[in-house]
Parts: structure tokens; C-alpha cells; sequence
């Protein structure tokens, strides 16, 4: 399972909607606990592919490597990577899989279609090596703070 604040949710999702017809990515720090992962903080990264950054995505190893220290420092982890689907569903594709390298790590998948998000999926890569690795779907739990549910009831 994959736990984030409603806050977190809409900040990845509403990035995907900016980056929009390409794909946005960014990486989750939070905590590796007992019933999965539990994000703290979202960090934005650039997408640094330019061959075709309407269906690849990429993050920099400097950027990964600067957002692992900062993690640190707040004494979190990388729990996972999100990125944008712009009009495609919400599954993983076999670059998706290729790229992927982080045992234990949600991959949230955010479907953007015509620049309005859609679906958020996440899928946890298991396994401990290239050819044992696999995706499997995983649940999100959107975690609403008091503060939000009342700013929410507030709009109404
Ligand atoms: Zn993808």
C-alpha cells in the first residue's frame, strides 16, 4: 500500500496536468513501514529527456543523487517515483518497466487526458534483481488532514 496526504495527491496530479501534452516526473520521500510506503514530502524533477519527453521519462542521476542528501537530511528515504501518462491510461509501460530499478519502490502513474488528470495508479517493484522484478499493483490511501477536511467543508 502507498499512503500520501491529499495534499501530496493533488500536487502530483496537478503537475502532470501543468506538464501537459509532455510527461512531468518526480520522486517520493517518505517512509518504508510495515503496511508500505508512506510518503512525507513530493520533489519535483525536471524531465531531462528531450528525444521524446511525450512518452519517456527521466531523472537526472545528479538530481536523484541531490534529492537522496536531502532526504537524508530530513530523515526520510525515496519511497518512489511518480510520472504522467498524457493521454494514456494509467498502466505501466515496458520502458516503464525497463527503467525501473528501485526494489521495494512505489511508481505512481498519473493519467492525463486532453490536460486534465485522471486516474493515479501505483505499482510496487518487487523483487531483487533484473530478472526476477516485477510490478504489482498496489492501493493508495489518501491520508486527509483535519486541517484539509475542514478547508474542504469550508468551500461547500
Ligand atoms: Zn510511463
Amino acid at each position: 500500500m502507498l499512503k500520501l496526504s491529499y495534499s501530496d495527491y493533488a500536487a502530483l496530479r496537478a503537475h502532470g496536468e501543468e506538464s501537459y501534452p509532455h510527461e512531468c516526473c518526480g520522486i517520493l520521500l517518505g517512509k518504508a513501514e510495515a503496511d508500505g510506503n508512506v510518503v512525507r514530502e513530493i520533489v519535483r524533477a525536471g524531465n531531462t529527456r528531450t528525444d521524446s519527453a511525450h512518452n519517456r521519462y527521466h531523472i537526472a542521476p545528479e538530481e536523484l543523487i541531490r534529492t537522496q542528501r536531502q532526504a537524508r537530511r530530513l530523515g526520510l528515504d525515496i519511497v518512489g517515483f511518480y510520472h504522467s501518462h498524457p493521454d494514456h491510461p494509467a498502466q505501466w509501460s515496458q520502458t516503464d518497466f525497463n527503467e525501473a530499478h528501485w526494489f521495494g519502490c512505489s511508481y505512481v502513474i498519473t493519467a492525463v487526458a486532453e490536460g486534465k488528470a485522471t486516474i493515479t495508479n501505483s505499482f510496487l517493484l518487487t523483487g531483487s534483481n533484473e530478472e526476477d522484478k516485477k510490478f504489482l499493483d498496489e492501493a493508495v490511501e489518501i491520508e486527509v488532514s483535519n486541517l484539509e477536511t475542514t478547508q474542504e467543508r469550508g468551500e461547500q
